[in-house]
């Protein structure tokens, strides 16, 4: 810690974001590059270094925290960096895309703003790369022992350089036509740029992992034929079944499902496609469902020239503080956040007859109206209670030419026939079933991430690609000295 009253002496300041009337003419991402570094080591020497530090206990990952803010603070760039590397395989995902569940945990923020931990990890993961710290390792020997890793998202990649890493001989099966799972076709690129993906996938394969694409597992190539081809399989094929909206006027064109909508802007930005043929210019969109998905939806249809954009949560406002009955200190809490999505729509008044930042909260859609060809023109919604049910004479109409249902996703998507082609048994929820060391009903067959656990977030999936490479690591070699950061049934800290 290089001075032990830095919280006392510096307030917490963020990355700035560019202005949005600059961002929302371009795709790349919404804070000023650059401008991270010379603020950060002051931000980094917040940290009290407060002995029982319950961030480290709320990252999923485990990542060393305070070890890592205090080499930051003293600009030891190169020690910070191994130790980042040491619990996250892609800290540059997690510094831009993770909602930072151990800055609600951080010791500061029980009376003060947090240390920007999200922030300092960022910031060393880039000049990680800049200073050339994050070199390929290729593994000294090979075991001679193969896996096959189904699905490039950030659990498969993070289990699949685990493994190679360890020695293993490693091939990730993906169905589409470029890696990266829902980071490259779900989040927006002003959210994370793909080069940052690109370079990872880059130094994987220098290290040896191999990687077929436009290969779906159960379709284009047997899963039985990859169990009997690998000593062990990895299922993380993610959790992208998307939940309906059963209401009259669903069938209508126009009315679209946001992960129908994202990947087309997303090959826009990846130079497949001039314009996406979904685009929401000029088009009165209405999203429903208030989570990031739908976050992701406004920002997008915002850059696309959209003629106004209102975003409805079923829920209530939150306050602008936690709850400390309902979600005490260090839970992660449930408050108002202005995404940079948000702080775009209430700058540039996308919804006039919205909230000021686009949302309309504790709204219920009750139905979708067309025109003579078919085509939504308007979505009818009511207030509703904690309970949901409608408040009398609160209905009202919305102008819609596009509605985005961004509601979130049941489980695995069973189209290409893996799960049933092996058998494999599903939980409760729908996800794939699995035992304490990963492993599923099917010998050698493990399941991890968004697939066994439920739709989650970047953090886990890297934490279950870390934990179940140990695992298989374990199931193929008697030991292992993997790290396994968390187990399968464990969850987010709650009261
Ligand atoms: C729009 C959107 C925005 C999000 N934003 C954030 C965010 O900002 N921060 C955050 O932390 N989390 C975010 N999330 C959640 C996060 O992206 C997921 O939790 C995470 O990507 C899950 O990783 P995964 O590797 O388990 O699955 P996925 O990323 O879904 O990857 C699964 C991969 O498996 C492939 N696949 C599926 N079936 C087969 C098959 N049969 N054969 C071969 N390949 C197959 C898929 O094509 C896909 O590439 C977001 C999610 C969405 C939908
Ligand atoms: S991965 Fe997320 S929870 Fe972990 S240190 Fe980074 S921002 Fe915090």
């Amino acid at each position: 810690m290089g001075d032990p009253r830095g919280f006392l002496t510096t307030p917490r300041q963020d990355w700035p974001r560019r202005p949005v009337g600059e961002r929302v003419r371009d795709w790349d991402e919404v804070c000023v590059p650059g401008a991270l570094l010379p603020i950060i080591s002051k931000q980094a020497d917040r940290c009290m270094d407060c002995g029982i530090p319950f961030c480290h206990e709320a990252c999923p990952l485990g990542n060393l925290i305070p070890e890592w803010n205090d080499l930051v603070a003293r600009e030891d760039w190169r020690q910070a960096s191994d130790r980042l590397h040491a619990t996250n395989n892609f800290p540059e995902f997690t510094g831009r895309l993770c909602p930072a569940p151990c800055e609600a945990g951080c010791v500061l923020a029980i009376n003060q703003p947090a240390v920007t931990i999200k922030n300092v990890e960022c910031a060393i993961a880039d000049r990680a790369w800049e200073e050339g710290f994050t070199p390929p390792r290729p593994p000294d020997r090979l075991t001679g022992r193969t896996v096959a890793v189904i699905g490039s998202g950030p659990t498969g990649l993070a289990a699949a350089q685990q493994l190679t890493r360890a020695g293993h001989t490693v091939a990730v099966y993906e169905r589409d036509d470029r890696l990266g799972g829902l980071m490259r076709y779900g989040i927006p690129a002003f959210k994370m740029e793909k080069h940052h993906l690109e370079r990872r996938l880059e130094q994987m394969r220098a290290e040896g992992t191999k990687f077929r694409t436009s290969t779906a597992v159960g379709r284009d190539v047997g899963a039985d034929e990859l169990r009997s081809r690998y000593d062990a399989v990895v299922i993380a094929t993610g959790a992208t079944a998307w939940r309906e909206l059963d209401v009259p006027g669903r069938e209508l064109a126009g009315v679209q499902q946001a992960m129908e909508y994202l990947p087309l802007a997303n090959r826009v930005g990846e130079g497949d496609l001039d314009s996406s043929p979904m685009s929401a210019a000029g088009k009165h969109v209405v999203i429903v469902g208030g989570g990031d998905t739908g976050a992701d939806c406004l920002g997008t249809a915002v850059r696309e020239g959209a003629a106004s954009v209102t975003q409805l949560d079923i829920y209530a406002q939150p306050g602008a503080e936690r709850d400390e009955d309902a979600e005490p200190w260090p839970t992660y809490p449930r408050i108002y956040r202005l995404s940079a999505a948000h702080e775009e729509a209430g700058e540039l008044g996308t919804a006039p007859a919205a909230d000021a930042d686009a949302r309309l909260f504790a709204a219920s859609t009750l139905r979708f109206t067309g025109d003579a060809d078919g085509r939504v023109r308007a979505l009818h919604l009511v207030e509703v209670d904690a309970r949901r049910r409608p408040r009398p004479g609160t209905g009202r109409a919305l102008p819609a030419d596009l509605v985005l249902l961004a509601l979130g996703f049941s489980g695995p998507d069973r189209t290409d026939g893996l799960v049933d082609q092996l058998g494999l048994e599903l939980g409760p929820r729908g996800t794939i079933a699995r035992d304490a060391s990963f492993a599923t009903n099917v010998p050698g067959v493990f399941a991890a991430g968004d697939a066994a656990r439920g739709q989650s977030l970047i953090v886990w999936a890297i934490a279950e690609g870390r934990a179940v490479a140990a695992a298989v690591d374990h199931h193929l070699t008697g030991s292992s000295r993997l790290p396994a950061p968390i187990g399968p049934y464990d969850r987010p800290m709650a009261v």
